[in-house]
């Protein structure tokens, strides 16, 4: 920071106030995270001066030896960490590496099935406004109103009348274990590709605490900063077994979709490969799903519905439609309180996209920064506090003042990047 600064004041001042925000709120967004100095120092090296189009060993550009090791050991270690054969370590972001996909296995045109995005999809799983959506015919499926469950009947009956070419499965918002071999009989039933985007849940699938989609699925995607803890980034897997579809995603990525890859972070994938691979990153994956559970928990027995009664994973839906208050006033309130989590539509929602009246709370950063399972029963009584104020519909500046001020003392107790809690300074 010491030469941004005196280059630069206002941009580096501009990130000391993000730095001071991070360590100041409490983040509950399900898609973020913290990730450590050893990742964030691989992505500020000199790496990122290289052009290197092409992959390892077949370059369009000279001086790429050493970024092909990096970029060799990258593709090794995701092989390694999920079990598979193909890895692509070049998509800039998430969205990206879908859009590769579906360039290498469907054309303009044809029909996609995937999970709405109101019912916890992604945008990329066939939603108008999305490119998967204005290109393809794009049929969703969603969740049992009853359950808030994926209703495997319901993607069947859905697949066999519209006969898909390719089908979505993986989420943005989900807290249940997803039946992967059920998807792929439904896809070999009609002929169909099975991708699956596990960028949610990927950190706890390395850590073998959620089912891999990869014996049963034709291509994986994932993001590799949500759960998996590393650099903002795009990843493709696959272990099948038809080395004819390595080829077509390689060429899908570049020079399909990209150009030169951003060597950089592809070491920093690297790095957080081998985070993932530790001990110590599965018991962090083991307290995240705890942390979820324990709030969940607290939100149930204080009379909140939670969307499927609780969470098999990192995050859990909280539906306000009982009490009448919007996810767009409840996440106002708590950002009020210095606690971010995303207002989101839940099963049967009346109010429009924008709105809602529900909220997601992901547990990954706050596990990361070392809260455990009663730091989270406490949190989640806070958020509880000023959801009832707001239920009452009466002013809420006395309750969100009273939690600032816990907020304030239980992040001084769990820095983010302060020297107790942080394995790269040791
Ligand atoms: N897929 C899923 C399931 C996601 O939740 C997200 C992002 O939230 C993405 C893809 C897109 O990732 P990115 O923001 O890196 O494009």
């Amino acid at each position: 920071m010491d030469y941004l600064n005196r280059f630069d004041p206002q941009i580096a001042s501009a990130v000391a106030e993000e730095m001071e925000r991070q360590e100041a709120h409490i983040e509950l967004i399900a898609s973020e995270n913290y990730t450590s100095r050893y990742v964030m120092q691989a992505q500020g090296t000199q790496l990122t001066n290289k052009y290197a189009e092409g992959y390892p060993g077949r370059r369009y550009y000279g001086g790429c030896e050493f970024v092909d090791k990096v970029e060799a050991m990258a593709i090794q270690r995701a092989c390694e960490l999920f079990g598979c054969h193909y890895a692509n370590v070049q998509p800039h972001s998430g969205a990206q590496a879908n859009a590769a996909v579906f360039m290498a296995l469907v054309k303009p045109g044809d029909t996609i099935l995937g999970m709405s995005l109101a019912h916890g999809g992604h945008l990329t799983h066939g939603a108008a406004p999305n490119f998967s959506g204005k290109y393809y015919n794009a049929v969703q499926y969603g969740l049992n109103p009853e359950t808030g469950q994926i209703d495997y009947d319901d993607v069947a009956a859905l697949a066999r009348e519209h006969q898909p070419k390719m089908i979505i499965a993986g989420f943005s918002a989900y807290s249940r274990v997803i039946d992967w071999q059920r998807f792929r009989e439904i896809a070999d039933e009609v002929g169909a590709w099975l991708m699956v985007d596990m960028a949610h849940i990927a950190g706890l699938v390395a850590a073998g605490l959620y089912p891999s989609p990869l014996p049963h699925a034709h291509v994986v995607t994932t993001t590799t900063h949500k759960t998996l803890r590393g650099p903002r980034g795009g990843l493709i897997l696959s272990a099948d077994a038809d080395e004819t579809l390595y080829k077509k995603l390689n060429g899908a990525v570049f020079p399909g979709q990209q150009g030169g890859p951003l060597m950089h972070v592809i070491a920093a994938k690297a790095v957080a490969f081998k985070e993932a691979m530790t001990s110590e990153f599965a018991d962090y994956q083991r307290q995240v799903i705890a942390n979820a559970r324990a709030m969940a928990g607290v939100f149930i027995s204080r009379g909140f519905d939670v969307v499927s009664g609780g969470t098999d994973d990192h995050l859990f839906l909280v539906s306000l439609i009982k009490q009448g208050v919007t996810g767009k006033d409840a996440d106002a309130a708590l950002e009020r309180a210095c606690i971010t989590v995303n207002k989101n539509a839940v099963p049967n929602d009346p109010q429009s996209p924008f709105v809602t009246s529900g909220l997601r709370i992901g547990t990954p950063a706050v596990t990361t920064r070392g809260f455990m399972e009663e730091d989270c029963r406490e949190l989640a009584s806070w958020i509880c506090d000023i959801l009832d104020v707001l239920a009452e519909q009466k002013n809420t500046e006395a309750v969100e003042t009273e939690v600032r001020g816990k907020v304030e003392s239980l992040c001084a107790r769990h820095p983010v990047y302060g020297q107790s809690n942080d394995r790269a300074n040791q």
